[in-house]
């Protein structure tokens, strides 16, 4: 049985297991991973193009930066191959139990244990209990099919962007693709690129674009990344500072938002062809819905084989899609671009009075956490990635760094024995959550409907109302006080925070002698200070 059971082998399920190798030399873990391979959504969003949108070295773990990435941004393969390596370099793969998923766990107050069901590729079940549960589900974990009349009917290849279709020959074939969001935006030019394959786009809203960012990085940066890792991590530390202005620029101030969106609309107005123009300019803020680094999609609207279509979809049938202008346009391949369920919790976990975590979000009209990571009534449970807590245009490697460091510090005097579990205290989780939504609720992202919101004007439970900085503030230390340990170890565990208490006390004088003695040195003069000393001690020997 082991100590300790993380949920995913993805970015999040990974740098826990390697954060807990390195910074406790603790192995007695097991990671349930639902696929045959490590990696989360970089292995399963395999659709051509796929990339991310943040700076890698920014989107890499601080401890294992690359020196060898060919480009600014990482695409699937070379991000896929990276976690690979992340988990051979760190032994992971003997924890890791493969093509099994976990169906459901529940908490036993009475062991102070979670008992935890899996299930394997042939449905058979194995259950197992740990004394800690980290969920590291991720957020983009469940694709989305929207709610079209006929759905089903298509007799056509159907699949999802996060379900790529990689036999899928799309030759001389008329494709609908749905949804015009990120991945859509990515792959839309790989596929027109064959003049045979007819694309056509649904849209419903537009999405505003901000001029393409990714460059090769030269020969040269790479060798002095590699021999001079130093600059590596000042180049770094330049991304992250870069990150926060961009940030600061459009999402925090109005005025300096304007100037961005100015330059959106100028790429847009430049770039697409000029028919499509006024449909692709957004009336919503920018920095609503997730911005689109251009990957050269708007100068794929030329293509004579790629058009876009606003009419709406009314409903699908056997071969094809009927728009709400009653047109009915033939398809032999559809394609759904329509994002991910990311305002549901997808596992059935049930805390200290059987309730379970999506009933907990459904009482408090969405997801809700406290810092992202953990639930009232569900004690020893962690969430990587969890509510609130991707920061939009952020890495979200940053945050999960973050988020590791925080629970670490609970894993620790768990696995001590200091104290069976920890539960963060509902009064708490309802303090913070109204301090998010009161930012959130005058930030860009309740102007339009996104995939950051429960349904479709729900609370915004995805993104964080701030910038990094102040994830990291919120997060660098546990408010104990927010938490509430079990009966059984209450006295053992406020003998601990005590002596935390005088331990930090004790340093803060020592601080302030030092502080003092320093100004006075500076004041007095150090050699008249030595003199001074020197003398009183002699009289006195
Ligand atoms: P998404 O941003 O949620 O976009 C879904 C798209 O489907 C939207 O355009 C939506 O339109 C459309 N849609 C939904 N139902 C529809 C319908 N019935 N008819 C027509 N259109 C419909 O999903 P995504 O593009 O997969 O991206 C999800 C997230 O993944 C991104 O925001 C990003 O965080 C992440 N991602 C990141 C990268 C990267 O570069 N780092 C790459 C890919 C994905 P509405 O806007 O009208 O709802």
């Amino acid at each position: 049985m082991p100590d300790i059971v993380i949920i995913g082998a993805g970015l999040g399920g990974l740098s826990f297991a390697i954060a807990l190798k390195r910074k406790l030399g603790f192995t007695d873990f097991t990671i349930f991973e639902k696929a045959a391979e490590v990696g989360g959504t970089w292995r399963d969003n395999i659709y051509p193009g796929a990339s991310s949108d943040t700076f890698i070295h920014f989107y890499s773990l601080s401890s294992d930066l690359n020196p060898e990435w060919p480009s600014t941004h990482g695409s699937q393969p070379d991000m896929l191959a990276y976690w690979v390596r992340l988990a051979r370099k760190y032994e992971l793969y003997p924890h890791i139990a493969f093509n099994r998923r976990v169906v459901s766990a529940e908490w036993d107050n009475k062991a102070q244990r979670w008992h935890v069901v899996t299930e394997d590729t042939s449905g058979g079940r194995a259950a197992t209990t740990a004394r800690v549960l980290i969920s590291a589900l991720g957020i983009l974990e469940v694709p989305r099919y929207p709610s079209i009349p006929g759905l089903d009917a298509f007799g056509g290849t159907v699949f999802h962007s996060a379900k790529w279709d990689a036999g899928a020959d799309l030759r001389g074939k008329r494709v609908a693709v749905i949804g015009n969001g990120t991945s859509a935006a990515q792959f839309v030019p790989y596929i027109s690129e064959d003049p045979s394959v007819q694309v056509t786009q649904f849209c419903r809203t537009p999405h505003w674009f901000l001029p393409p960012i990714r460059t090769p990085i030269s020969t040269r940066w790479r060798w002095i990344f590699r021999h001079v890792p130093l600059i590596m991590w000042l180049y770094r530390v330049l991304l992250y500072i870069r990150a926060e202005m961009a940030y600061l620029l459009v999402f925090h101030h109005a005025f300096l938002r304007k100037y961005s969106t100015k330059v959106a609309k100028k790429h847009i107005t430049t770039t697409a062809p000029e028919a499509d123009v006024a449909h692709l300019i957004p009336t919503y803020d920018l920095g609503c819905k997730r911005i689109i680094f251009d990957p050269n999609y708007l100068v794929t609207l030329h293509r004579p084989n790629l058009s876009l279509n606003w009419d709406g979809i009314q409903s699908i049938c056997a071969d094809g899609i009927i728009t709400k202008n009653g047109e009915k346009l033939n398809f032999d391949v559809m394609i759904f671009a329509t994002g991910f369920i990311a305002d549901r919790f997808p596992l059935e976990i049930r805390g200290t009075d059987g309730r379970s975590v999506q009933d907990y979000y459904e009482e408090q009209g969405g997801p809700k956490a406290y810092i992202g990571t953990t639930v009232p009534g569900f004690p020893n449970m962690f969430m990587i990635s969890g509510p609130n807590t991707t920061t939009g245009h952020f890495s979200v490697v940053f945050s999960v760094e973050q988020q590791v460091d925080y629970i670490l510090k609970f894993v620790k005097p768990i696995l001590r024995g200091v104290v069976s579990s920890f539960e963060v205290t509902p009064a708490a989780t309802d303090r913070y959550d109204a301090r998010i939504q009161e930012m959130l609720s005058r930030s860009v992202h309740v102007s339009c409907t996104s995939w950051y919101r429960t349904g479709e004007d729900g609370r915004v439970s995805s993104v964080f109302p701030g910038p990094g900085m102040l994830l990291w503030w919120w997060i660098r230390r546990v408010r104990w006080g927010d938490y509430r340990v079990d009966a059984a170890s209450t006295s053992r565990w406020n003998g601990v925070v005590r002596r935390r208490k005088v331990g930090r006390l004790v340093m803060w004088a020592l601080y302030v002698l030092l502080s003092l003695a320093v100004v006075l040195g500076a004041t007095r003069g150090w050699s008249g200070m030595i003199t001074d000393a020197l003398r009183r001690w002699s009289v006195h020997v």
